[in-house]
């Protein structure tokens, strides 16, 4: 489709807006610009369109099914969205006197202690921005911990299970560690002799995602932080799969010292496409200390600021991504504690509803129940088809449903990663289950015609490594 730039025609314009009464007013030379402003002329009908079809050119919630595992791509209510705009939230400026925004800091206070009850942590910074944000606070939290104690310099190295999502190894690398790897059991949980293996005087940190990116729930779990804590160090949740156990059980019980939550996978907020995220670092009471600067505190008549004594610092402006917030408590209110529970439930009940459906034929590699998502292998297909996950990816998208995640975790070769989340309806999950299956039919009697998927998309299949290794992210116009 043509690019704003290309459709402009020279004098066309928004808006026709009677001329000024006034004359012109003059910039003083040293602020006027030196070349004219290149920006397109286009009718508003024109630009409008321009809008509207972009938006069918993408896949998003509100368009049809999105199991992309480990993202927790649900439906989220538009009422949170309504309260977000409302003025009082938005007509705000961050440095405003606390006693002006009483109300706002309200919100924080609310939200953090919701969010600390669901995780079982004592207190909790909403400035980091995404999930993998929250996972370099955290981390933040510990080193500080460790020096606290006079560690810091022997304890250099986290450990992290083969399992893990690749932004666990790149925050404890951006933090100074080592990582260590430890390999997963037949169970896909953690091996538990390759962690008492791994552990020692110079373990600062296990990370760990439960249920983890497989959809499995580690059984072992008290005795896996046990593990860690007998030797020194501390244990760190990645939150980003809540989804499958909030309301249900909490990390702090199972004996995480530091937590990261996905506000914009679990609580309300919609996410792809790079939109404002949230992802609050929560700690037990001894790592509070050390949490970043303005923390909430709850006070006799309401909620003020506070400094924490051995803050790490700033880890972004001000209070983080506020609006994120609002919408994360509204999610909260809305469903209470029972609808919490409800949700969690509901996930897992679908994940495990589509994989018992689709594991007679696809090959599921960890049988049994699963939590919020599973793994399929297309190792065997591929084998004896030819027909590989990608392609199986490809042709989904022809059948108006977004590819679940791929290649991942890479403990499974050919992996098709699928999370059904609780927002969708058992029709939504029988008509997904039947283009699966149609398509794993088309292998087996036609595999050519699946390496040509999509066939209905706006673009078909892309040059993957061209577009890596020589991404266009400017518009250059073209000279005439
Ligand atoms: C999404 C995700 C992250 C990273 O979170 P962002 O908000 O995308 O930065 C970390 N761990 C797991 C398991 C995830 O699914």
């Amino acid at each position: 489709m043509e690019l704003l730039f290309e459709r402009s025609r020279s004098g066309r314009s928004l808006i026709n807006i009677p001329a000024a009464a006034v004359g012109d007013y003059q910039l003083p030379e040293q602020f006027a610009r030196r070349s004219p402003l290149d920006l397109p002329a286009v009718a508003e009908v024109d630009i409008s369109r321009h809008y509207t079809e972009l938006s069918h050119h993408v896949h998003g919630v509100n368009c049809g099914f999105y199991p992309l595992g480990s993202c927790t791509m649900k439906y989220n209510p538009k009422l949170s969205e309504e309260v977000a705009v409302l003025p009082e939230f938005t007509q705000i400026h961050p440095l405003q006197p606390a006693h002006t925004v009483k109300g706002c800091l309200e919100v924080l206070g609310l939200a953090q202690q919701y969010l600390c009850e669901i995780t079982g942590m004592d207190a909790m910074s909403f400035q980091p921005a995404a999930g993998a944000h929250g996972e370099f606070t955290g981390l933040l939290l510990i080193k500080a911990y460790h020096h606290s104690r006079g560690e810091g310099a022997q304890r250099t190295k986290v450990i992290v299970p083969d399992s893990a999502h690749g932004t666990n190894p790149a925050s404890a690398t951006m933090n100074g560690y080592t990582t260590v790897n430890v390999p997963s059991n037949a169970d896909g949980g953690v091996d538990l002799d390759a962690l008492r293996a791994a552990v020692g005087p110079d373990t600062a940190a296990l990370m760990l995602t439960n249920p983890n990116t497989l959809g499995i729930f580690d059984k072992n779990i008290l005795e896996i932080t046990k593990i860690v804590h007998q030797a020194g160090g501390l244990v760190y949740y990645d939150g980003a799969n809540l989804n499958a156990v909030m309301g249900m059980v909490r990390p702090g019980d199972m004996g995480f010292d530091v937590v990261h939550l996905n506000i914009h996978k679990t609580f309300g907020t919609p996410h792809g496409g790079g939109g404002p995220g949230s992802g609050p670092c929560g700690c037990k009471a001894f790592l509070a200390p050390f949490l970043p600067k303005d923390q909430i505190q709850r006070t006799a008549d309401g909620y003020c600021l506070s400094q924490p004594g051995q803050s790490v610092g700033r880890v972004r402006s001000y209070y983080g991504n506020f609006l994120v917030v609002v919408k994360a408590l509204t999610y909260l209110l809305l469903l209470g504690a029972d609808g919490i529970r409800e949700a969690a439930q509901g996930s897992v009940l679908n994940a495990n509803y589509m994989k018992t459906r689709l594991a007679d034929v696809y090959q599921a590699p960890y049988p049994g129940f699963c939590m919020h998502e599973f793994v399929l292998s297309l190792e065997q297909l591929h084998h004896d088809t030819g027909v590989s996950a990608l392609d199986v990816a490809k042709a989904l998208m022809d059948n108006g449903i977004h590819p679940p995640t791929m290649y991942f975790p890479q403990i499974v070769h050919e992996a098709l990663m699928i999370e059904p989340t609780e927002t969708e309806s058992k029709e939504t999950l029988d008509r997904a289950i039947q283009v699966f299956l149609d398509i794993y039919h088309t292998a087996v009697t036609d595999a050519e015609s699946l390496h040509q998927a999509p066939l209905h998309t706006t673009v078909r299949r892309l040059d993957e490594t061209r577009a890596a290794r020589n991404p266009i992210l400017v518009y250059a116009p073209k000279k005439d």
